[in-house]
């Protein structure tokens, strides 16, 4: 059947219940954004003209709000605890909604089982039938509940799947054994997916798929009055919690109050908590649309280097304010940090929020050393100097997030795992590009249904100790896992005139790859462990870049 958009949300809002304070935060925020994902709606039609979409049946099973999991996010909800994953979900529902795919919405291990037809009970009685669904959306708590309550079915059935993975996995630690034997193993990953199913909120390692949620729009008009409104020297701190004001921030504190205006929206019960300097003009936690007024006077939304990755400093920027953060040096990762302990990446992060950082940047973001007060001062004079006007990036946009989970529904279908065939490592054809490191894809007939599609294919060589993400980003592409199996060959190599002594088939992760020294070059034996983040002191990695649209960085310029 062909998937029609839908403009009218009631049929989700009632699908989606109620009772739980996490349940009403994302209705209140589905009702809010009603017109603008509408309007989005019509926008992306058009721009599809008469293209065929498959509507599917898709089963969204959100785990970490089960009683089973022990649902810690709902009873914080109106306490300052995390609400970015609410926010994610309610615009990944939304989405998949308008999209006009057929859905199901699981938030318990009862309608879990119910949706799927597996009797009640652990994993005696596994799903026996085919899987009553095209896809599956759900989290790392979800993927352990349906793993108890599948038994194995759920391995014939996992490239079904989609984790919602707030901060990615790489592939390195989704390897169950290779995890295993070489150290990667954590709480979360091992689940031996095709890297591509783990979704993230940020576009972090490309080795996941972007999936990320949206924020509010502007019209023209109300940029305008933005504009007209702006009070030059009122900040406004990034922090619900009153822990995340705690020790050490006194100093650049201090500094910030000599010129502006402080506000807080922490949360508290009666009394004002003590973190919060008395100069602080504190809101208590305000709800989401009470925030963008907010934000919509102040200059300056002003990070202390928690929560990481967070949507509101989108919201701020999006809202007409300069975002400040701070810089981490040395940077924060699962080696050296509480927060990312355990959790299935390497990723170092040199900022609070290095997507605006990296993404957004100047006037918008800017990235200084706390512990410099003339670097941190000298910010302050230029922020409240500054004009900047209301930024979001597309990919932010209902519209923009519409596009990508569209582009995924209708093409990932074909990730590796599901079809083993895509696994086999053909040599392709290339034709060298200005020069030896850089070569284009020519053509390939074996591979005419390939997505990303092969024209947006760049083949490179990375330096020693640097990942493909690294070497991709500073030659303006990204790297894309998918081109792997077309790079991973003797014609490869030799496109790129490696000199190669011997030429051998490994199970590592920074495969493919080659020692200029000892003149060594090693091929993926196991496709699931082809990795853009990995890298190597002394290894050249072979990167399959790839281009990107502007704003939309998921997808390739042919990729719609
Ligand atoms: N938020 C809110 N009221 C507040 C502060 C924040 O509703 O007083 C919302 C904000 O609009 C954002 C969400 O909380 O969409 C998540 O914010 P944050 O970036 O702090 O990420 P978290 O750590 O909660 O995941």
């Amino acid at each position: 059947r062909q998937a029609a958009f839908r403009t009218d949300l009631s049929m989700l809002l009632d699908q989606i219940g109620g009772g739980k304070e996490s349940l009403s935060f994302m209705k209140r925020r589905i009702r809010r954004l009603t017109q603008q994902w509408a309007t989005a709606a019509s926008r992306l039609e058009a721009k599809l003209g008469q293209r065929w979409r498959d509507q599917k049946k898709i089963l969204i099973h959100v785990g970490f709000l089960t009683e089973e999991s022990g649902d810690v996010f709902s009873p914080k909800v109106l306490k300052g605890g995390p609400l970015g994953e609410m926010v994610q979900w309610a615009d990944i529902l939304t989405a998949l909604h308008v999209l006009g795919h057929n859905l199901k919405i699981s938030m318990s291990v009862k309608d879990l089982q119910g949706f799927l037809g597996v009797p009640p009970g652990r994993g005696s009685c596994p799903l026996t039938g085919p899987l009553p669904f095209d896809l599956i959306y759900t989290d790392y708590h979800g993927l352990q509940q349906m793993k108890q309550h599948m038994g194995l079915s759920l391995k014939k059935h996992k490239c079904h799947i989609r984790v919602i993975d707030t901060f990615g996995t790489e592939p390195a630690y989704n390897h169950e054994e290779y995890a295993t034997l070489h150290g990667y193993r954590t709480n979360w990953g091992y689940w031996n997916l095709n890297s591509r199913q783990y979704m993230t909120m940020f576009p972090h390692t490309p080795d996941n798929s972007f999936m990320g949620f949206v924020s509010e729009e502007l019209n023209a008009t109300e940029k305008r009055s933005i504009q007209q409104n702006k009070v030059n020297n009122m900040a406004v701190v990034y922090g619900k919690e009153a822990s995340m004001w705690k020790q050490g921030k006194e100093s650049f504190l201090e500094i910030l109050h000599r010129y502006m205006e402080v506000h807080g929206t922490v949360y508290y019960e009666t009394q004002r908590p003590p973190e919060v300097p008395a100069y602080v003009k504190n809101h208590g936690l305000l709800p989401q649309h009470e925030l963008q007024q907010l934000l919509r006077k102040a200059k300056l939304f002003i990070g202390f280097g928690f929560p990481y990755e967070g949507p509101a400093p989108l919201e701020a920027v999006a809202n007409g304010c300069i975002f400040l953060q701070p810089k981490f040096q040395p940077p924060h990762s699962s080696l050296n940090h509480e927060f990312f302990r355990g959790k299935p990446t390497s990723r170092e992060v040199f900022s609070q929020h290095p997507y605006a950082e990296q993404y957004i940047g100047r006037p918008h973001v800017m990235t200084v050393d706390y512990n410099n007060s003339l670097e941190f001062e000298s910010a302050i004079k230029e922020i409240m100097r500054s004009k900047v006007q209301p930024y979001l990036p597309y990919e932010y946009t209902c519209e923009g997030m519409l596009e990508r989970v569209h582009a995924y529904i209708q093409n990932q279908v074909t990730i590796p795992s599901c079809d083993s065939n895509l696994l086999t490592t053909t040599g392709p054809l290339f034709v060298p590009l200005q020069n030896s490191t850089a070569l284009v894809w020519a053509s390939d007939v074996r591979a005419p249904t390939a997505w990303p599609p092969l024209s947006s294919l760049r083949l490179l060589a990375s330096q020693e100790g640097q990942s493909c993400v690294e070497a991709c980003g500073l030659t303006g592409f990204i790297c894309e896992p998918a081109h792997f199996r077309f790079i991973n060959n003797k014609e490869a190599l030799r496109g790129l005139e490696v000199q190669c002594e011997v030429v051998d088939s490994e199970i590592n992760h920074i495969l493919p790859a080659f020692s200029v020294m000892r003149r060594e070059c090693g091929l993926q034996r196991d496709p699931l462990l082809f990795s853009c983040a990995g890298h190597s002191p002394k290894y050249r990695r072979l990167c399959p870049c790839r281009d990107f649209r502007r704003g939309q960085v998921a997808l390739c310029r042919d990729c719609l």
